[in-house]
């Protein structure tokens, strides 16, 4: 578990020893009995009440909105791949039309963050296809083979809702949502009318093109995006995306300029601002640190930062090559020896690696991390 620096030591919390006794001796006058829990939320980042900003939109922006969203999909440049085909008569390179987005899984999810998986667990909605190519890509199956069936942003609208009445959960979370922005958006309108009143939250690769992120302001109340590599060569080794730093650095600016740092419910659920992810990479710790420099530096210091620990190899990672003729220095041709591809990241991360990122975060002035404490508890 992380100390707050000093200079924010002295930021009251809601952490306060139950009294050992009652207050008032008078049976019917007893205070409620407030479960102990270690539940610490900074006041300026705690919300009385929250309504969910797609609420708020009047009915001439909204209206606004959708025909952006079509105007788009005729035309599309909304994330950093530009194809600028009509998706109305074809596929660019996340393969997806028009009509619908491709959906692999809807369902309360219970494997994210304490803070947005809460207690029902959070409505996700897990889109198929992806706009980039990770060769570790932990659902491959689902982003880069397009397995799954389609749905028109009404009948996503309707799932929506299925998941707030008969899930109970706390938010709808659009899990690799870049390629379908404009299908999103609708779905959005059309639930707000249908009734919705969950945060929307849009989780992402950080691989957005400001003009899709643009689109979704005001709809959107929690960004979480993954920011995944620092350098270049990584990128387009590693995600097959040669811009993928600048678009993320532009990416995370625009989210946390929309709706700030994350802030939540006094039940610990976050309701809205950025939560940041970054996956420690073996042998990359020195990528993740200059990562949480730049978030410090360019982003907020009060940033919400999850640096996570579960990577493990998988897609092409740690995968046979095939095999290979080569020439040897005398000039005869052999077999080349049997490799795996991408070996150097074929391993999971040790200790020291993730420690090393977490200690750059806290010298870079971070103070937000999340983290599940030992008694699985809230640590906001
Ligand atoms: S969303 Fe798809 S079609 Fe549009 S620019 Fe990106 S990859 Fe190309």
């Amino acid at each position: 578990m992380y100390l707050l620096p000093k200079a924010r030591s002295t930021i009251p919390t809601l952490q306060r020893p139950l009294p050992s006794r009652p207050i008032c001796r008078k049976p019917s006058l007893l205070l409620p009995r407030i479960p102990h829990r270690s539940l610490g939320i900074p006041p300026q980042y705690l919300l009385d009440d929250y309504t969910p900003r797609y609420q708020l939109l009047t009915s001439i922006e909204a209206s606004k909105k959708r025909s952006q969203a079509y105007a788009h999909l005729a035309n599309c440049n909304l994330c950093p791949r530009r194809c600028g085909v009509n998706r109305y008569e074809t596929t660019g390179m996340c393969l997806i039309g028009a009509e619908t987005a491709k959906v692999n899984v809807i369902a309360p999810h219970r494997g994210e963050e304490p803070c947005i998986q809460g207690f029902h667990g959070s409505g996700s909605v897990f889109f198929s296809g992806c706009n980039l190519r990770c060769v570790f890509c932990q659902n491959h199956d689902i982003a880069h083979q397009r397995n799954g069936f389609d749905l028109t942003p009404t009948e996503l609208a309707e799932w929506y809702m299925k998941l707030q009445v008969t899930g109970n959960v706390h938010n709808i979370n659009l899990v690799t949502p870049e390629h379908v922005v404009p299908q999103v958006v609708l779905s959005i309108l059309d639930a707000r009318d249908m009734g919705l009143r969950i945060p929307i939250i849009y989780n992402s690769s950080a691989f957005d093109s400001l003009d899709s992120l643009r689109l979704l302001n005001g709809l959107v109340d929690i960004y979480l995006p993954d920011f995944k590599v620092w350098k270049a060569s990584s990128s387009k080794r590693l995600l097959k995306a040669v811009d993928y730093v600048e678009t993320a650095m532009e990416s995370v600016k625009e989210m946390h300029a929309q709706v700030g740092d994350l802030s939540f419910t006094s039940d610990g659920i976050a309701q809205r601002g950025v939560l940041l992810r970054h996956l420690v990479m073996p042998g990359m710790e020195d990528e993740g640190r200059d990562i949480m420099r730049w978030l410090a530096e360019n982003v907020s210091q009060d940033l919400y930062v999850h640096i996570m620990e579960q990577y493990h190899p998988d897609a092409h990672v740690g995968k046979k090559r095939r095999t290979t003729r080569r020439r040897t220095d005398s000039g005869q041709e052999e077999e080349a020896k049997e490799e795996v591809r991408y070996a150097e990241i074929n391993r999971a991360v040790r200790d020291e690696e993730l420690m090393s990122v977490k200690d750059a975060a806290i010298e870079a002035g971070l103070w937000r991390f999340c983290e599940v404490n030992e008694k699985s508890m809230f640590h906001l």
